[in-house]
């Protein structure tokens, strides 16, 4: 395995900066960077509202202690790869890296200095949050924190093996799949196809933990979703995928916003996040349904909710089964759109059932289902 890169934050004063950056580069890039920070005067401790405002977004920073910046300057200390200093005194303040260390400024006030109502501090850290996570997707997506270009991908592979599924109707048992092994590979746009009845939602529910196989395994990312428990198969279908899919679509009595909001629900909902369902809305083309429910939208406008919904969870997979089914031919065309920009935008892997092959280009990948098993070489 390539040597992971250790890329630490560094701020004078106050380190929430970089402790919050630490957790963000973690967070989102942790397979890739060694994420580390530091602080001219540590404080020992981290702030209080640095860990109110990053608990918001999953992430905990509450064991995260600012380490001083003497701990990674030689001879006793290991450097950096890379060094992003995120105040402008830090220049000033802290002793010189060796030459090797590439140095980024990215400087942010400090959020600590901001004196008002407790909501008006927890804001000031929540702007320096989005401002960090920003700066941190736009630099090391798709990059390799070194400055050298280099996709990578962040969605999750699948790999399906001897994967078979059987329906129990009565005394009837139907075998909707019969042994299927195959590899989604990180990353792709990957297309299941086939007739009607091949399989091709069992193996969705599959990979999407909605239901078990009879028999085989599926491994997400490396874990066997056979082995999780059911608060692991809770958090995955929540937080990890992104649904889209007709009859499993959005929650009757909730308003549009509130259905994309559904995931989150049981975390807390913030202002912030809020916000970004709004606009990710008003990007699918909804501004004006905000508040109509299910049965006050179209199939397409539904469609893009659910899309809306998947693209807020910034899932590592995308799940989508006949997207485009009951829509018209330019609104399907749309919402392939979505799926498309979410898949170059967070390089996640997105895995769409449909008979309509219209939409596949030649750099998809695709599994072709016949009869409950993978059909080779049609
Ligand atoms: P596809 O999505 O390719 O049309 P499905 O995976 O929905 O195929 O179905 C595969 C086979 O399994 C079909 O014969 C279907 O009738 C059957 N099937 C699917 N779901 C169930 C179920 N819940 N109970 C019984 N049979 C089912
Ligand atoms: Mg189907």
């Amino acid at each position: 395995m390539e040597k992971q890169l250790r890329v630490l934050f560094l701020c004078t004063g106050n380190s929430s900066r970089s402790q919050m950056a630490e957790g963000l580069l973690r967070q989102k890039y942790g397979d890739r960077f060694e994420a580390l920070s530091a602080g001219s005067r540590p404080a020992g401790f981290v702030h209080p509202l640095a860990i109110a405002a990053m608990s918001e977004i999953g992430a905990d920073l509450s064991a995260q202690h600012s380490k001083s910046v003497q701990e990674f300057l030689p001879p006793e200390g290991t450097p950096p790869d890379v060094l992003i200093a995120l105040c402008a005194s830090a220049a000033r303040e802290c002793p010189s890296f060796p030459a090797g260390v590439r140095r980024l400024d990215w400087p942010l006030d400090d959020p600590g200095h901001v004196t008002g109502t407790p909501e008006e501090c927890l804001d000031a850290f929540r702007r320096t949050r989005e401002q960090l996570r920003a700066a941190i997707e736009g630099h090391f997506r798709g990059n390799n924190g070194n400055g050298k270009a280099g996709p990578q991908p962040q969605g999750t592979r699948v790999e399906l093996r001897d994967v078979a599924k059987s329906h129990h109707l009565g005394a009837t048992e139907v075998r909707a799949l019969r042994g299927v092994t195959a590899e989604i590979p990180a990353g792709s746009f990957t297309f299941i196809v086939g007739p009607s009845g091949s399989g091709k939602s069992s193996l969705l529910y599959l990979i999407g933990a909605l239901d078990e196989p009879s028999s085989g395994e599926i491994l997400v990312g490396g874990r066997r979703l056979n082995g999780f428990t059911t608060q692991e198969r809770d958090r995955y279908r929540r937080e990890e995928v992104g649904f889209v899919f007709q009859s499993f679509n959005l929650l009757a009595n909730l308003t549009a916003v509130e259905n994309v909001l559904v995931p989150f629900m049981p975390r807390g909902i913030s202002h912030d996040l809020r916000a970004r369902a709004i606009q990710l809305l008003k990007d699918v083309g909804l501004s004006n349904r905000l508040d109509h429910r299910p049965n006050q939208l179209s199939g397409g406008e539904q469609q893009r909710v659910a899309i809306a919904r998947a693209i807020l969870k910034r899932p590592k997979l995308v799940l989508a089964d006949e997207p485009t089914g009951e829509l018209d031919s330019a609104t399907g065309a749309e919402v392939f759109g979505h799926l498309r920009r979410l898949h170059e935008d967070l390089q996640t892997t997105v895995v769409v059932v449909t008979h309509d092959q219209r939409y596949l280009t030649d750099s998809d990948n695709v599994l072709r289902l016949q009869d409950g098993k993978l059909a080779d070489g049609i």
